[in-house]
């Protein structure tokens, strides 16, 4: 549950305000209108007001002051209140505080540069370009509310090298969490894919992708590192998807100023942002011996991380092989008695909850001894093998048909009562009696009879069950290759 209060933080992970991610859903259906909107942004005095302020503040470049919120909304319409409402948001998951100014200006930075290179590349959509760039480090914010001090100590690390040191510290990438939580909220999708790549190597073809990478290499000229590579590496990433040279330059000039601006459109403290020159003599004076050997230790890490990465897979893989080996019948291949338990115990619990019906099949095959005894042992397994595969041709795919044990089969029917699961049995009951296995030139016939129970409110697995099995035994007294139900 989300409360808020003007300037409040959210208090839980990973929660966007409620009213912020109601504002996004509402804008982003096709029918949505201005007034909808209006009436959803005024239902909060707090938000209602900060919305104003960023209307009004210069970072929107709007002329007009407005004075409320129906005439904010039809100025700057659907798609940019959808956009100021996100960024709202999103600035109230950064904590209050020192490491919180300093995670809020690593937001605001790539937010103002991605404004600046959408103008400067011609990118009509200069709101969903500053929205994408504060998102970019979304998945920071979300570690910073679990873990302060390490959001901090990486926030303090060069920006490009912070995914591989994430990866050190043992956290998932920011790209990662980030895309994760973006899709989550319901982000549009260019949104979501901008904020996956932005750490990659090269840029994504598109466009809003594009420029958040781009903003990704700006920021981080201000943010530690060997700076004067830093520097023009942004300015080469910012020609590479259109922009001219002066104008690359001149967006690095201005960043500072536009970082402190956009703080001020959002009420909040931003810390001190270091001019273009200062961080260049800076670097002169000492940061460039410490980053060479950072950038090093980094190299290095990183190989390492590979090789562990690769063992984690390699074991993941084999857990996986192993998880399903452990849920498989050796013999025929379909699920074992123990998983089909699980995927019982589940369809019985959902069942319950959404009062839907469900039905269990117990099968065994009739004289089944007398198989062995006159083929042998082998060519019953034969004959097995292809009952399980006849009984898993005659459902459809949702149902889960396993081995109970010995010659004996179960099937679960979620969704089907009774009637239904007596027309199922019945089918495979004669697909079975037509059945012609051959076996070295001889051909084996087999019938199989059928217990089916239909849960019952009060039923546990074992109930059911339980019941399926006292059908199956009637069915087998009165007669065998024959179906049986309960009650
Ligand atoms: P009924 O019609 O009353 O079910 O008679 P039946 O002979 O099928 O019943 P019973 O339970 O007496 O015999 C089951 C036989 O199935 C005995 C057992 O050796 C055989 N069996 C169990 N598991 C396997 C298996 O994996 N492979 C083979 N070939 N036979 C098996
Ligand atoms: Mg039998
Ligand atoms: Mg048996």
């Amino acid at each position: 549950m989300v409360v808020r209060t003007s300037g409040a933080v959210a208090p839980s992970d990973d929660a966007l305000s409620t009213l912020a991610l109601q504002i996004v859903e509402t804008a982003s259906k096709p029918d949505c209108t201005i007034t909808e909107l209006a009436r959803l942004a005024e239902q909060d005095p707090g938000f209602a007001a900060r919305l104003l302020h960023l209307v009004n503040s210069p970072v929107n470049g709007i002329s007009r002051r407005v004075s409320d919120v129906r005439q904010a909304t039809s100025l700057l319409g659907v798609a940019a209140l959808q956009n100021i409402a996100l960024a709202l948001a999103v600035t109230d998951l950064v904590p209050i505080g020192t490491a919180g100014e300093t995670l809020l200006a690593v937001g605001l930075r790539r937010a103002c540069a991605a404004r600046r290179i959408a103008e400067i590349t011609g990118f009509a959509n200069h709101g969903e370009a500053f929205t994408t760039g504060l998102m970019l480090e979304v998945g920071f914010l979300r570690l910073a509310r679990q873990d302060l001090e390490a959001a901090a100590r990486l926030a303090h690390r060069p920006a490009l090298s912070r995914p591989t040191q994430e990866r050190i510290d043992g956290h998932i990438p920011h790209p990662l969490t980030g895309s994760h939580l973006a899709r989550k909220w319901h982000l549009p999708d260019p949104m979501v894919d901008a904020i996956a790549h932005h750490h990659q190597d090269k840029p994504m073809p598109q466009p809003l992708a594009r420029i958040a990478w781009a903003a990704e290499r700006v920021a981080a000229v201000f943010e530690g590192g060997e700076v004067d590579g830093l520097r023009s590496g942004a300015v080469r990433a910012m020609v590479s998807i259109g922009a001219k040279p002066p104008d690359a330059e001149a967006m690095l000039k201005d960043l500072p100023a536009l970082v402190r601006e956009a703080g001020q459109a959002f009420q909040r403290k931003v810390g001190k942002q270091v001019e273009l020159e200062k961080v260049l003599s800076d670097a002169n004076l000492r940061l460039v011996e410490l980053n060479k050997n950072y950038q090093d230790l980094l190299a290095s890490m990183e190989l390492m991380l590979k090789d562990k990465e690769k063992l984690v897979a390699e074991l993941q893989r084999a857990n996986a092989d192993l998880e399903r080996l452990a849920a498989t019948d050796g013999l025929t291949g379909i699920h074992n008695r123990r998983a089909f338990m699980d995927v019982l115990r589940r369809d019985i619990a959902r069942a319950r909850r959404n009062g839907s019906k469900l039905s269990v099949l117990l099968l065994d095959v009739d004289h089944f001894k007398k198989v062995n005894d006159t083929h042998g042992h082998q060519a019953g397994d034969a004959v097995l093998v292809a009952v399980a595969k006849t009984a898993v041709g005659t459902v459809r795919t949702a149902d889960v048909v396993a081995r109970y044990g010995g010659e004996e089969f179960v099937v679960l029917l979620s969704g089907t009562p009774r009637e239904g699961a007596l027309i199922v049995a019945e089918r495979m009951r004669v697909s079975l009696q037509a059945l012609k296995i051959e076996i070295g030139g001889v051909r084996i016939q087999v019938t199989a009879s059928f217990g089916l129970a239909e849960l019952k409110p009060e039923d546990d697995p074992d109930l059911v069950l339980g019941r399926a099995d006292a059908a199956l035994y009637r069915a087998k007294e009165s007669g065998r290759n024959r179906v049986v139900a309960d009650e």
